[in-house]
């Protein structure tokens, strides 16, 4: 699997030896979480999503006023890799 920096995208991190931490040699982003990547066009259904769950409700649904949201995957090309962490909390609006 494929592994990059969630925030710069380098290829330069290491793993504790349980995979539970990494951190970025390039920028020295630390994480908690083992890395989750997959390209979309290896994402079938929404239960093989990373995003799925806390970021993504998952399908279309609708805001509180009614206007309909499409769920991120609508707008990956196939080539777009998926994070758990590719979406901050702030900037959704749902
Ligand atoms: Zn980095």
């Amino acid at each position: 699997m494929l592994k990059l920096c969630v925030e710069c995208e380098s290829e330069n991190i290491v793993f504790n030896k349980d995979e539970k931490m990494w951190e970025c040699l390039d920028c020295g982003y630390k994480a908690i979480e083992p890395l989750i990547i997959k390209q979309a066009k290896d994402i079938e259904t929404c239960d093989d999503c990373p995003i799925y769950g806390e970021v993504c409700p998952g399908g279309a649904k609708a805001s509180p006023s009614g206007t309909p949201i499409d769920p991120p995957c609508t707008y990956w090309d196939d080539e777009q890799q998926v994070t758990e962490t590719m979406y901050d909390y702030d900037g959704r609006d749902y």
